[in-house]
């Protein structure tokens, strides 16, 4: 059987531009990334499922609406679709940091619908990338490999002492290096 591995996309900072400090509440604040398009393609050559997880408080702040964060993940679809890349999911956290829920990464309640929605996930052969220290640990407790993208500048020096897998400065340059890294 030809299974491909399943990739766990965080959203800011490593499928769109960073706004530190803020939230991304329309589409027009959704930059992509650089390279996001081909990134994307040849991501979806390589993982035979993708899943976005991504924590999103300005929803439980009231600073935006589900609906908002819906009509952003329309435009971030319709450009992956445009460019023959796709997304099998998208997961949000909507909670507040002091909310206490299941679901804020690090915690992996975002993981764990998506398998039980894709019940043949299997995590050991799941990898997650992501800029910040929650997405790493989330992959550490589920046994993913970890790649880490760039990485969130307020985290830089913690993130470098953490034991992950790979370290790209891009979504796309984890794309264009995916021929040497694998067979995993
Ligand atoms: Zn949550």
């Amino acid at each position: 059987m030809n299974f491909l591995p399943t990739l766990f996309l965080d959203r800011d900072g490593v499928m769109n531009v960073r706004t530190p400090g803020d939230y991304v509440k329309t589409p027009a604040e959704w930059i992509p990334a650089e390279g996001l398009g081909e990134a994307m393609q040849q991501l979806s050559v390589s993982f035979g499922r993708i899943f976005v997880v991504t924590n999103q408080a300005g929803i439980g702040k009231e600073l935006m609406t589900k609906r908002d964060l819906a009509a952003v993940h329309l435009k971030m679809t319709e450009i992956i679709q445009s460019a023959g890349g796709h997304l099998d999911a998208i997961y949000y956290c909507p909670h507040r940091s002091d909310a206490g829920c299941d679901c804020r990464k690090p915690a992996t309640g975002m993981a764990l619908r998506a398998k039980v929605d894709f019940p043949d996930i299997d995590f050991t052969h799941s990898w997650i990338a992501g800029d910040s220290i929650s997405d790493m640990e989330l992959g550490f407790r589920l046994g993913m490999r970890t790649v880490l993208i760039h990485g969130k500048e307020e985290e830089l020096e913690q993130l470098a002492a953490l034991p992950v897998d790979f370290r790209f400065d891009s979504l796309l340059d984890f794309a264009r290096h995916l021929t040497r890294i694998f067979p995993i």
